[in-house]
């Protein structure tokens, strides 16, 4: 077995207490290795390393740290068979998609904010002959980053690297079901010669490491990615002593598809959209509307390939599916699809556990659900299910198929699928999200702003909002 430790001040360690947490692999069932079960004491450690590394780290140069993050993105990429394998055994995710996604992804996040951050510039106000003013923005010390476990790596690089580049120095929580990557992360950046302090992970509970972290008076700023309920929490605690939060949350996301789109591609690109990851991606479209023309053939031909979706062992290169992350997530979503059913719904494909036999019997694995005959107002349709499970409905209006759409308390992406550009960009501008795809589905360009709004969360990152984010602004203003 092996044991993931914390990394505080460029040392792997256990937690203070001698507690440990078991580490499942979701699609065995089995514990494999076990992580710390840290708490405050290991978070205030974690934030003394980082407050003495923080005045080096902010005076560190541009091109230096710029270069640090390169080193890290290389790392990342060198290592991607052995990060993804990894990656795959803690998500229960096929090895596939961490070899294609997820880590790619994180060793991309590390070297777009290496050169962002090369490139970032901020402003100047000129007053004509009177005065001019010039911004000046601050890294803000130490910062908190939490992040959770569908996309383990990909996630929490998202965070640190935009944190790190703009010179903070970092406290850094992975999900306790999904450790792994972040121990291996935390040695790659050991590796790549980032200095003690300047990254801390600490691993434990969210009610016990993640609150602490939250709570940590030193701690400037809580960048977090997780549900909505525990984005409620993290306020409640954060806004009296007045930090600055991102919170990126859940979402319900609505797929719109028009009887004038491409129909394969449009049908390649939502069962992506619908499974991918089992659905686990915050950004999974999991209502899809289509224009009444073509419901019939559109329904016809997902439910096929939905059916044709080849559950299995994640360690497959064949599988499409792998399991779902835990037995109390697999126990969830199986609740929802019986919920579906007393509602009202018809199921199309799936609905019931999958069974994989051989070394993965005791694993938790969700067979792809589609669903129809579902009302818009109903809890399937309106509460994020974070699983395999799709609803399918007609409309017949641009106009319906908005209030639809924009009919529940999240929003934080839409995906648009028709040949009318006029009519997308109508579209897309009356959805009530952060983000719509018009014929693409998380297609991304890291310069652009991500996040939701209503329940979705608050506040954007990606880009020079994430560096925006991390700094503080300072006017100075010269008279002249
Ligand atoms: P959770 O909210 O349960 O957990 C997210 C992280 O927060 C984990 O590290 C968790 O630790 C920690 N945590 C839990 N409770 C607290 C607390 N009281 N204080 C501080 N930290 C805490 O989310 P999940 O991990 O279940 O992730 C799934 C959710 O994330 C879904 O709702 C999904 O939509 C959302 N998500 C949003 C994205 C976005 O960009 N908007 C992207 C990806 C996911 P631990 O796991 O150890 O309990």
């Amino acid at each position: 077995m092996k044991d993931i430790l914390n990394y505080i001040d460029g040392r792997f360690v256990p937690a203070s207490s001698g507690r440990w947490l078991d580490n499942i692999e979701p699609a065995t069932g089995k514990v494999y290795s076990r992580l710390p079960d840290s708490g405050a004491v290991d978070v205030d450690a974690a934030y003394v390393a980082a407050q003495a590394a923080w005045p080096a780290w902010k005076n560190v140069s541009v091109d230096e740290r710029s270069r640090l993050l390169a080193a890290v993105a290389d790392r990342i990429a060198l290592a991607n068979d052995e990060l993804a394998v990894a990656e795959s055994r803690d998500t229960g995710k096929p090895v596939s998609l961490a070899k294609s996604v997820d880590i790619p992804r994180a060793a991309h996040n590390f070297r777009f904010f290496a050169h962002a951050i090369t490139q970032w510039a901020s402003e100047s106000h000129g007053m004509g002959p009177v005065a001019i003013n010039y911004t000046l923005r601050d890294p803000l010390g130490v910062v908190g980053c939490i992040s959770p476990w569908n996309l383990p790596l990909y996630l929490f690089s998202w965070k640190v690297a935009p944190a790190l580049a703009a010179g903070n120095c970092v406290v850094a929580k992975p999900s306790e079901i999904t450790p792994m990557t972040a121990c291996l992360l935390a040695r790659i950046c050991a590796d790549a010669g980032l200095p003690p302090g300047v990254l801390n992970v600490v691993h434990g509970t969210g009610a016990d490491c993640g609150a602490a972290i939250v709570a940590h008076p030193g701690i400037k700023a809580i960048s977090f990615t997780g549900g909505t309920k525990t984005g409620e929490t993290i306020a409640r605690t954060a806004a009296p002593m007045f930090k600055k939060l991102s919170l990126e949350l859940g979402g319900k996301n609505p797929t719109v598809i028009f009887a004038d789109c491409d129909f394969d591609r449009t049908l390649d690109e939502v069962l992506r959209a619908s499974f991918s990851n089992q659905g686990q991606i915050c950004l999974c479209g999991s209502r899809i509307y289509v224009e009444r023309p073509i419901y019939e053939r559109f329904r016809d031909a997902f439910v096929g390939r939905t059916q044709a979706l080849a559950v299995g062992d994640p360690s497959d290169p064949a599988t499409r599916q792998g399991a779902v992350v835990s037995r109390q997530h697999q126990q969830k979503v199986l609740s929802y699809i019986q919920l579906a059913r007393e509602e009202g719904g018809t199921v199309l494909a799936g609905g019931e556990a999958a069974a994989v036999p051989g070394r993965c019997a005791g694993g938790y694995f969700v067979q792809p659900t589609v669903f129809e005959g579902l009302p818009a107002d109903c809890r399937t349709n309106q509460e994020e299910i974070f699983g395999p499970v799709v609803t399918l409905a007609p409309f017949d209006t641009a106009e319906e198929v908005l209030r639809l759409a924009n009919g529940t308390g999240y929003g934080l992406a839409a995906s648009v699928w028709t040949g009318n550009l006029a009519l997308a960009h109508r579209v897309a501008a009356a959805l009530e999200f952060g983000i719509v795809w018009i014929n693409c589905w998380l297609l991304r360009d890291l310069r652009t702003p991500f996040g939701g709004v209503k329940q979705s969360g608050v506040g954007r990152e990606g880009g020079v909002e994430a560096l925006r984010f991390f700094t503080d602004a300072k006017n100075v203003c010269v008279k002249l």
